[in-house]
Parts: structure tokens; C-alpha cells; sequence
């Protein structure tokens, strides 16, 4: 399936499948692929590496500014870099998780990623952009919105396979980070009023991705 230029943004709570779902659905519109989540995460690290208190706005505006971070757009293994350094493995761990809901609140860090954001969507061709304000705020241009969504049940068991953490402490996590997204000031997570809500509840990735094509396929 090849289309003309097209952006398909895909938001959605933690756990909702947004990533397999999006990688794979890239791949198979031979499009890039942007993980905005990564960027925030990226962008968590490198305060936690300068030891900055979450509390302290400025000083972590000033750490996201002078950072140099680069998040790869190929589908096939996206590369996330700070000041050169490979984080990829280390933006998914506890600490950055844990902080990463505080520092993706602050409007200055939203303003210099999502202009960012912007930047490399204008110069893909086709793309596929997941995140938490895709549709309503980085691209509400998008060709197709998606509003990807499942039970919290299914979204815990989901992630504690994935990283083999004990469910109930990952379901707690998963309300924490869904409160602190959608109850923010600036870009909450919310459904942009033309999104088409897909409830991954029990179906499977290649279930969702091939109805993603239809949607698509039928806008
Ligand atoms: O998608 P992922 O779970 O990796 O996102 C990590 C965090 O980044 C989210 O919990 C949210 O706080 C923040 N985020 C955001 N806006 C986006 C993407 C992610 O605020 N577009």
C-alpha cells in the first residue's frame, strides 16, 4: 500500500499499543516513523542527568534547550540520541518513566519539541507520528487521526509482559501517567474531536494495523 504524501497521527493513553501499532503500520506504507514519546523521554534523561529538581521549570527548560536530541524516523529501529550518546535502551527504563509525565508538562519543553516535531514532519513525505497531541496540536492537519485506546486491565497486562514488572504496580503506573497526561495545562492528552477511536481491547497487532489501512483506505 503506497500513498501520496500523507500524515497519519496516532494518539493515546500508555500501553494502548500506539508503538507496534505505528512502527508496523509505517513499514507497511512504506512511510518514516516518529515516536514523540521517545523525544519527551530523550528529553527526561538528559535533565536526570544534569540532576535538575522536576520542580525547577526553568532549569529544566534550559537543560531540554542546550540538548542535542535526535530521534530516528525509521521504522525499522529508531535511534535516540543525546549529545551523541545512545539512549534508546536507557529512555525506557524506571527513572526516565517515572519523571517523564513532570518534564513532558512543562510548556517551554512542549514548545521546543513540538516545533521540532513539526520540522520533521513537514520534511517526510509520508509519515506516521504517535504521541499523546498529534492530532490536536503537532499536525491537526493529519490526513488520518487515531485515537488508540484499551482497558486499563489490558493495557497492564500488555506492558508487564513487556517488561515483566509486577502487574499491579504497571497498572498503577499506567493510572498515575494517564492523570498526570490528561489533566496537564498545556496539550493534555485528549481525542481530537474528528479522531477515529480504535479500542484495541482483544484484538491483536496485526488485527489493529489492518484496521488502520482500512480506515485509511477508506478517508
Ligand atoms: O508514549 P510514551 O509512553 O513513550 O510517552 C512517554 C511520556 O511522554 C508520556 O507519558 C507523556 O508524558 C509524554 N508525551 C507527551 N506528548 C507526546 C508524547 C509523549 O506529553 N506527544
Amino acid at each position: 500500500m503506497t500513498l501520496a504524501r500523507c500524515v497519519v497521527a496516532v494518539d493515546g493513553p500508555s500501553g494502548s499499543g500506539k508503538s507496534t501499532v505505528s512502527r508496523r503500520l509505517a513499514q507497511a506504507l512504506d512511510a518514516r516513523y516518529l515516536d514523540t514519546g521517545a523525544m519527551y523521554r530523550a528529553a527526561t534523561w538528559a535533565v536526570l542527568q544534569a540532576g535538575v529538581d522536576l520542580g525547577d521549570h526553568e532549569g529544566i527548560t534550559k537543560v531540554v534547550l542546550d540538548a542535542e536530541i535526535a530521534v530516528g524516523i525509521d521504522p525499522a529501529g529508531p535511534l535516540v540520541e543525546v549529545n551523541g550518546t545512545d539512549v534508546a535502551t536507557a529512555i525506557r527504563g524506571p527513572e526516565v518513566t517515572a519523571a517523564v509525565s513532570a518534564v513532558s508538562a512543562v510548556p517551554a519543553v512542549r514548545q521546543i519539541l513540538v516545533t521540532k516535531q513539526r520540522e520533521m514532519i513537514a520534511d517526510a513525505e509520508r509519515i506516521v507520528v504517535e504521541g499523546r497531541d498529534i492530532g490536536t496540536v503537532v499536525s491537526p492537519e493529519a490526513d488520518l487521526k487515531v485515537y488508540l485506546t484499551a482497558s486499563v486491565t489490558e493495557r497492564a497486562r500488555r506492558r508487564s509482559t513487556e517488561t515483566e514488572a509486577d502487574h499491579h504496580s504497571t497498572a498503577e503506573d499506567l493510572a498515575r501517567r494517564d492523570h498526570l497526561d490528561s489533566t496537564r495545562a498545556t496539550d493534555p492528552l485528549r481525542q481530537a474531536p474528528d479522531a477515529l477511536v480504535v479500542d484495541s481491547t482483544g484484538m491483536d497487532i496485526d488485527e489493529v494495523v489492518g484496521k488502520l489501512k482500512e480506515l485509511l483506505t477508506s478517508r
